[in-house]
Formats: structure tokens, C-alpha cells, sequence
């Protein structure tokens, strides 16, 4: 049975908008109907039943970011479909010599604690362990984690009118706003919003895979470094899933290079906040350091979870040292677009990736 609920809008508010900031702060109740599914085909089923378009069917599991959203105006489905039963299903974790598998409900902090994790995957343990807190940690889904939205300013605060990932075609409030925390790589002139996820960095570096249940019953694998567009002239639109599209595992391949991988992030403070510049790297090497395979994901200043393929071909058959690294790191970085308050940034992810992979070399793997 459905239940009718009331989330918080603001009084004049219209579907796409709000331009509300003089309106006194007058609230009124949102309605949208909180449904329960069981099991995956019934999710399916249920989002399937909303009218698709505008994020009117939003799947809830730890709800930490879309809750957020719903009572700040930004999101406004008309249907939440509670998956947290499906957790039964889709809550393992599950490593053999094929790779890592885990489920879409798997909540973060379970997946940081794994001793398998830590051990063999652990870019994937550290990127978790750094990412929010862990109140946080302890309710989040990991298939959550990765579908979170930026946090510019002007996509968050609905008195802002300029923003084409709320309103497409209202401009950007950013390019010469507020953007200290903004993107430079994989930015366009509609938009410069940052990824804010850390756990997306290391999937995308290691080569992962997402597995996709669609509401017409069919299921899909998808390259992970497929899952996010680049926001071009639609920003709006932020993953190649479509209408009812749900997560319901992640995998990722087994390889020399993931116990040497780890996570480094640069932020203002050392808990709870998100990155200014970040770096997942993976490396085999050969007993006297050339590396055979590198795995590069850089996060915090980038539009959408980035893997560095430039930086990983010039490091492919070098020695790692100083200046190898830092010869990759320029290339990484090569294609930077600043506006303004985030011209730092270049920098500061040049510096975050040469020190990753120098630590990287130097762990000691047993
Ligand atoms: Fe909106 Fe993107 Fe511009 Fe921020 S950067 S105001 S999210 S369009």
C-alpha cells in the first residue's frame, strides 16, 4: 500500500524553478507517495508505474543525500520506491580470484570495514573511509554513493536562478561566482560543477563494471567510466541511465595492481568534507620499479569520476621516480579549464597525484 506524503516547497514555487527568495520564506508541502518494494522486479515495477522525466521516480535507500535535496527544493520526485528490503539480494560482498563483487545495498561503512577489502582492494577501503562520517557511512548505499550530485552552491540554493543543472538554459551563477570547489577538468561552458564522490574515483581507476537492472526485466553490465556524462550543453543530465534504471552491483576485476593501489585526498579539513583535489592510484611494478600497469582515477576537481589515460600511458614501461611522476601528472592536468577562484587547482591536483603515486610505490606489499 502507498503511503501519500508531504515533503517542504516554497510557497510560488513551479515545476523546474523556484525563485523564491522574496516570497519571506513562505513553505508549503510538496506531496509525493513512498512505496515499499520487496525485491528488485517489484522496485522495477513500481518506478515503471511514474510517468518518466524530471527525476519523478527516485529510488530511497539510505536517503542521506536525497532527502537533503527533496527539503531544499532541489529534487522533487512524486514517487520514492524504498529499496532497503532489497538488501537481502543485493547486500553482499563477495571477493575470489575473479575480483570484487558488491551489492548496490551494501552501506559504505560495511564495505570500508572489509578485512578482504582492506587487504586487496584497498583504494576502494580508503576511498570509502575518507568519504562523509560516520553516521553517514553507517546508512548510505554504496549504488547512492556514486549517484551523488555536486554540491555548488548555486545548484543547492533554489534563490539562485542561473544554474542549467537545476533549470537548462538559466546560465551558470558559477563561471563567475563562487568556485573555489568547482571542476577544471571535463567542464563546459554550461557547467563547472565537481563530482564530490571519492568511492567513484577508485571504481573508475580499477577498471570496474556496474550492473544495471532496466523496468522492461532486462539486465545489463556497463563500464563504470560509462556511467557518468560529462555535462557538454546537458548538465542536467548526469548518467547514461535510464527513466526506472537501477543499480544493483558493482564488480571489479581482479589484477596485479590492486594491493598496491590507495587513496589520497586533499581537503581543507581533515574529516568530514569533501575533497579539493583527489587521487586513486594502482600500480604493478617490476621488482626494481618500472611499472607495468598503472590504474590513475583523480577525483575532487574533475566534472564526473575521471580516469587519467594520458597519465597512466606515459608511466606505462618508466621508472616511477620523481620525475616520471611528475612528467604523467602534467598531462593529467594538461586539459584544465579555471574560473577565477579555483585557478589553484591545477596545481594542487598535480601535486596530490605525484605524491599518491610515489606513496603508492613505496608500499610494502606482503
Ligand atoms: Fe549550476 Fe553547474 Fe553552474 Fe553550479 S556550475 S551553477 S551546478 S550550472
Amino acid at each position: 500500500m502507498p503511503l501519500r506524503c508531504l515533503s517542504q516547497h516554497r510557497e510560488g514555487d513551479t515545476a523546474g524553478e523556484s525563485q523564491n527568495a522574496g516570497n519571506g520564506g513562505g513553505r508549503l508541502m510538496r506531496p509525493f507517495i513512498l512505496d515499499h518494494a520487496p525485491n528488485a522486479a517489484a522496485a522495477l515495477q513500481l518506478a515503471a508505474m511514474t510517468p518518466s522525466g524530471d527525476g519523478r521516480v527516485q529510488y530511497l535507500a539510505g536517503g542521506t543525500q536525497l532527502l537533503d535535496l527533496m527539503k531544499l527544493d532541489v529534487m522533487r520526485p512524486e514517487r520514492l520506491v524504498n529499496i532497503n528490503a532489497l538488501r537481502r539480494d543485493h547486500g553482499q560482498i563477495n571477493a575470489d580470484s575473479h575480483g570484487l563483487t558488491l551489492g548496490a545495498l551494501v552501506r559504505m561503512a560495511d564495505a570500508a570495514d572489509h578485512p578482504r577489502i582492506r587487504q586487496d582492494y584497498p583504494v576502494i577501503a580508503e576511498s570509502l573511509w575518507m568519504a562523509a562520517s560516520p553516521q553517514l557511512r553507517s546508512m548510505a548505499s554504496l549504488a547512492g554513493n556514486v549517484l551523488q550530485r555536486t554540491r555548488c552552491n548555486y545548484f543547492r540554493d533554489t534563490s539562485w536562478g542561473g544554474c542549467n543543472k537545476r533549470r537548462l538554459g538559466s546560465g551558470c551563477a558559477a563561471l563567475d561566482g563562487v568556485n573555489r570547489r568547482l571542476a577544471v577538468l571535463g567542464v563546459s561552458e554550461h557547467c563547472i560543477a565537481n563530482y564530490p564522490g571519492d568511492f567513484a574515483n577508485a571504481l573508475v581507476a580499477l577498471d570496474a563494471e556496474v550492473e544495471i537492472a532496466a523496468t522492461d526485466g532486462s539486465r545489463r553490465w556497463l563500464v563504470f567510466e560509462d556511467l557518468h556524462r560529462p555535462p557538454a550543453d546537458t548538465p542536467h543530465i548526469e548518467t547514461t541511465l535510464a527513466p526506472g534504471d537501477l543499480i544493483t552491483a558493482f564488480h571489479v576485476p581482479a589484477g596485479p595492481w590492486t594491493r598496491r593501489s590507495l587513496y589520497l585526498k586533499i581537503r581543507d579539513r581533515a574529516s568530514y568534507d569533501f575533497a579539493l583535489a583527489s587521487a586513486a592510484v594502482a600500480l604493478d611494478l617490476t621488482p626494481c620499479g618500472v611499472v607495468k600497469v598503472a590504474r590513475i582515477g583523480i577525483g575532487g576537481l574533475t566534472a564526473r569520476p575521471w580516469r587519467s589515460h594520458e597519465a597512466e600511458a606515459i608511466l606505462t614501461g618508466r621508472n616511477l621516480d620523481e620525475a616520471s611522476a611528475e612528467e604523467a601528472a602534467e598531462a593529467a592536468f594538461a586539459a584544465s579549464v579555471t574560473h577565477g577562484q579555483n585557478s589553484f587547482k591545477p596545481e594542487l591536483g598535480r601535486r596530490t597525484l605525484v605524491r599518491a603515486l610515489l606513496e603508492a610505490k613505496a608500499m610494502e606489499i606482503s
